[in-house]
């Protein structure tokens, strides 16, 4: 189900590419020598997986080699990432009749009744290119490959489910070759998370009783309307914007709903059966249970109540379709945000966070949907001009960004993410000082002559922020985000952001010219 994205409020059936087991469709094009040996090391083990299945080894090679044409072709057929983020690239209703005309080999009368889900007449084709291109594979393969295929899917899905074997290879591939992991992920981190997975809204419950205290949600709260304040100013200087363009922004700012913390109406299990004994049952029941609350929302009005992420996740989100910002307890702790620390780390830290997530509504993406999340022009057509000039600036500019050799970020995958950083900062430093101004720097708490353990209220912003964004990361892990993630690594959300906000060049006394200071910065927001 989806948000239709021409009215908000329903709730329509929708369907989209996928079927592939390697993160992206670049993976099976790409012709240079790193792709091929990552290709073939998959290859052998889809095999290897077949034979821990039980079957003898020269027929666990056949059934990989299927198992790789198929995903193959689904892969030439697949929309590339990029365009992938532009909304009306993706939204196509159709009836149901024309969907079987893409697709006519594709038993889907079967299938939706199979899935158990109900009534309706039209629903959006995101990507009608792929669905042409399944069908013109399930004609030429084989069925003996097609068999493969399914087969190898359901296997690969179970796989960290399932006996120490199959955990093992799957590690073996797709975290140690592919990232570069080095050990596994402790059981206990694991089983953690696979809770979480399947029952996040019934074990958050005690979790924010014990994590997020009254006051934090308090405090919480200032720091947003402080931040609000701060993009509602930031829109009203915008040197570019025209008044026509800024009365619609503003109209849109004051339209974002925020939610904090955690859903203020659980979602209720009671229809999933828990066994102590069965592990891959609970697994495939709490994805059954989630594929039914799903499909349940047909028809229905939006619930603006529902959460995208569970109470503990450290992470943060906006939905264009809402036009709202979320905020799980799991990001409002140490380093983010610490209810005992001074402005300047708080605005550093979550008040850069939030920023974030309000500028996505403003972002290449998100500046399409309109105060309701419905997609629809607001901007002027100059403006709209003006806009992309900027965007486009950003492109280049993170296009030059290195994460490993030969293997630069991709600056249109990651331009909204981007986007969200600089404006985010801005917005935040823009809070910090009007605190400070209403305080007064010097009447800070554990401030000494303008200093806090030796930093200025300014450089203790830079340094929180800088701290949000350590990561141990291996070679391998980089090259997947740069082809998959829509947020460039870690060390360019710190370094590409700083370098675009001159406040950071005088916080640190760098001058204009230095690296971390150039005089053809970016700007959007
Ligand atoms: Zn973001």
């Amino acid at each position: 189900m989806q948000q239709d994205q021409k009215d908000s409020s329903q709730q329509i059936a929708s369907t989209i590419q996928g079927g592939l087991s390697l993160p992206d469709r670049s993976y099976y094009l790409t012709e240079d020598d790193r792709s091929q040996k990552l290709r073939d090391q998959y290859v052998e083990h889809v095999a290897k997986m077949f034979v821990l299945l039980g079957d003898t080894p020269e027929k666990a090679s056949d059934e990989a080699k299927s198992v790789m044409a198929i995903e193959t072709a689904l892969a030439k057929g697949s929309m590339d990432r990029v365009e992938l983020r532009d909304p009306a690239k993706r939204y196509h209703i159709m009836s149901k009749e024309d969907l079987e005309a893409l697709s006519p080999d594709y038993d889907w009368q079967t299938y939706l009744k199979e899935v158990t889900i109900g009534e309706f007449s039209t629903l959006n084709v995101a990507t009608p290119d792929y669905f042409k291109a399944m069908n013109a594979e399930i004609d030429a393969a084989s069925l003996d490959s097609i068999k493969s295929y399914l087969r190898w899917h359901a296997l690969r899905t179970a796989a960290p489910a399932l006996s120490k074997p199959f955990v093992d290879e799957n590690f073996n591939f797709f975290s140690a070759t592919l990232q570069g992991q080095k050990e596994q992920t402790p059981r206990w981190k694991r089983c953690t998370r696979a809770t979480d997975t399947a029952l996040g809204e019934a074990v958050g419950q005690d979790w924010v009783k014990q994590y997020f205290p009254p006051d934090a949600k308090a405090n919480m709260d200032k720091l947003v309307v402080a931040l609000e304040q701060a993009l509602g100013q930031d829109i009203q200087q915008l040197p570019w914007m025209s008044n026509a363009t800024k009365v619609e922004a503003k109209a849109k700012l004051d339209a974002i709903r925020n939610k904090i913390g955690y859903p203020e109406n659980w979602r209720d299990y009671s229809s999933l059966t828990v066994k102590r004994d069965d592990y891959l049952g609970n697994v495939e029941r709490g994805q059954s249970f989630e594929r039914a609350r799903n499909y349940a929302k047909l028809g229905k009005p939006v619930d603006e109540k529902e959460w995208g992420m569970t109470p503990p996740t450290v992470n943060a989100y906006y939905s264009p379709s809402n036009n709202d910002i979320n905020f799980p307890a799991g990001i409002l702790q140490p380093p983010f945000f610490d209810n005992s620390k001074d402005p300047a780390v708080n605005c550093g830290g979550i008040g850069t966070v939030i920023g974030h997530e309000m500028t996505h509504g403003f972002d290449d993406q998100g500046s399409k949907y309109d105060p309701k999340g419905n997609v629809r022009p607001w901007f002027t057509a100059e403006d709209r001009a003006k806009f992309t000039e900027r965007t486009d600036c950003e492109v280049k500019e993170y296009d030059g960004f290195k994460v490993a050799e030969g293997q630069n970020l991709n600056g249109k995958l990651t331009l909204g993410e981007n986007t969200a950083d600089n404006g985010g900062i801005r917005i935040a430093f823009q809070a910090l000082e009007a605190a400070l101004t209403q305080q007064g720097a010097t009447a800070e708490p554990g401030y000494v002559d303008g200093k806090r353990d030796g930093y200025t209220a300014q450089q203790r912003f830079f340094i929180t922020f800088g701290q949000l964004w350590c990561q141990n990361q291996t070679e391998q892990n980089a090259r997947v985000l740069a082809k998959t993630d829509p947020h460039s690594t870690g060390e360019w959300r710190a370094k590409g952001t700083v370098r675009n906000f001159d406040e950071f060049g005088k916080a640190f006394g760098c001058k204009a010219g230095h690296a971390m200071m150039p005089v053809n910065s970016c700007r959007v927001w």
